[in-house]
């Protein structure tokens, strides 16, 4: 049966459902216009086998911005992605491709977004998503010739705008909210209002196959993913993530409750977790809180908050760790980054080591979780500094749960604003990842040695760190380091370091295929 909209998620993304399928179905749905989720992501997951897990954890993401890696990939399963991306668009009426597209889903759409354009010329093209924060992002796309709009900002009113005009015969390049190629150039079609958080319908999770998310040992496998803010209240200068969005908006408290109410109706017996996909919940305090009150006082709802990411900030007291703790948050996630408050001012991370410490304290208190993010090797950290922060794990061990030390040290996040001062800041134009400052005291080689002196320093505290999401902390050693020197140049170190890869992994087949065209550009 053909539709006239498809909604698709490329990989790479997460083995949960995509929360923007979701709530761009539901638009369409509230709408009155026909549309289907298709994500390909975990079917191509499933399809590929339990062997290439390793292609999915998220920490090894690089792998999908290599296109040689996208085209073996996808070039695999080109019946599977025709039968759920092509066909099911109708041959002879226009109709509707949107993809929701981040950094690493980038060349798999692109990819897709050809086999659809060469399949149904017929069909409208849309990209969207966080991706497009980044204006070349944006004109490399729409060059590609298979991308005919990319939709800016908050999406649901933009897809149900497009939609209609397709289905009433008109021109969707006349909808606001859209960058499209005019005369050669990248135009906008107006700008869009951002949406009321409240008035969203509710996500629409029964377009998707959850049965689907039942991978073994997946962590989010009964969690009820909601995105209750858009933005953030702080403006760190490595920040890359809150850049979609302009300052902090947020669902109220009763909004968020309906919505999990809703949710645990519809699917009973699905979900005893919830996670927050927002990248700071705790940036209203009052919508916490009320959100808190109305669990307790209903005692159908029992879940347990997982990874809630929150800013460290003097109002998270123990009064108010021990409310949410009541209400099931259980687990609490702080950018905690240095020990030192010299880098935190670098950083401007709006909190002092002081003030991290109290909060820390307290959440252990209240009876949650408390898992604490660092980083190694800030522009400008010195050694002094690295030795605060090890001190100040030194203190906060006892009352922090899980250390999850970065194992990108520090990336040159590309809509960050420090990526902005790469030049003032001394840092060279080279990898987001294994960049180096141009004086050479801060090299990618200099911050593992960091962040394996911290990692030592953990296991002589006893203290938890974290070991990643899902693939072996050995195996990323050596692949990262491998990646470094092939960036660098080096293609002997490379070599050597993806030979160590094979020694752990040695069905690894990526390893395998990058060994081969390094031996190949040597001969
Ligand atoms: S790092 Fe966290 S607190 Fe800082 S701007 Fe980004 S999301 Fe906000």
């Amino acid at each position: 049966m053909t539709t006239p909209a498809l909604l698709i998620q490329c990989p790479l993304w997460g083995f949960v459902p995509p929360i923007s399928l979701a709530q761009l179905t539901a638009s369409m749905t509230r709408a009155g216009l026909p549309a289907r989720a298709v994500d390909l992501n975990i079917g191509l997951f499933h399809r590929r086998g339990a062997g290439h897990r390793h292609t999915w954890a998220w920490e090894n993401n690089t792998i999908w911005l290599d296109d040689a890696v996208v085209a073996d990939v996808l070039g695999a399963h080109d019946d599977y992605i025709v039968s759920s991306c092509v066909d099911p668009l109708p041959e002879d009426a226009p109709s509707l491709a949107g993809f929701s597209v981040n950094e690493c889903s980038m060349r798999s759409s692109l990819h897709v977004a050809r086999r659809v354009k060469a399949l149904r010329p017929k069909a409208f093209v849309l990209f969207g998503g966080q991706a497009f924060a980044e204006p070349e992002r944006i004109e490399r796309c729409l060059r590609s010739g298979v991308v005919d709009a990319v939709a800016l900002g908050d999406g649901e009113e933009t897809v149900v705008d497009v939609a209609r005009s397709l289905s009433q015969g008109r021109a969707p390049e006349s909808c606001p909210g859209l960058r499209v190629l005019r005369g050669g150039a990248v135009v906008s079609t107006g700008e869009r209002e951002p949406v009321d958080l409240d008035a969203l319908p509710f996500l629409d999770y029964a377009a998707l196959d959850l049965a689907a998310y039942d991978v073994p040992d997946n962590l989010y496998q009964r969690s009820l993913m909601i995105m209750a803010s858009r933005g953030c209240i702080r403006r760190c200068e490595f920040c890359g993530n809150r850049a979609p969005w302009e300052g902090y908006r947020f669902m109220s408290g009763r909004r968020i409750y309906d919505e999990i109410r809703h949710q645990l109706a519809a699917h009973p017996g699905r979900f005893s977790e919830l996670k927050f996909y927002d990248i700071v919940v705790n940036g209203d305090m009052r919508r916490i809180r009320e959100l808190c009150e109305l669990i307790i006082a209903d005692p159908s709802v029992k879940l347990s908050w997982e990874e809630v990411n929150c800013v460290v900030r003097p109002e998270m007291d123990l009064k108010t760790l021990r409310l949410m703790r009541a209400a099931g948050c259980r687990r609490i996630t702080y950018g905690i980054e240095s020990g030192s408050d010299r880098v935190l001012r670098l950083m401007r991370k709006g909190q002092t080591a002081a003030m991290a410490e109290r909060v820390l304290r307290d959440t252990h208190q209240a009876g949650l979780v408390a898992t604490a993010n660092f980083m190694f090797g800030y522009p400008g950290e010195t050694e002094a500094d690295f030795e605060e922060t090890l001190e100040f794990a030194r203190r906060v061990h006892p009352f922090v749960d899980m250390f999850y030390p970065s194992r990108t040290f520090v990336t040159m996040e590309p809509l960050s604003p420090m990526a902005r001062r790469r030049e003032e800041l001394g840092v060279d134009d080279g990898h987001d990842v294994y960049w180096s400052t141009r004086d050479g005291t801060n090299t990618y080689p200099v911050r593992l040695a960091r962040y394996e002196r911290f990692s030592r320093l953990l296991k002589e505290l006893g203290a938890n760190e974290s070991p990643g999401v899902n693939s072996s902390l050995e195996l990323w050693r050596w692949s990262s380091l491998a990646q470094y020197h092939e960036q660098r140049g080096d293609a002997r170190q490379a070599r050597l370091c993806y030979e160590e890869c094979l020694k752990l992994d040695p069905d690894g087949a990526l390893v395998r295929a990058r060994l081969a065209r390094l031996k190949e550009a040597a001969s």
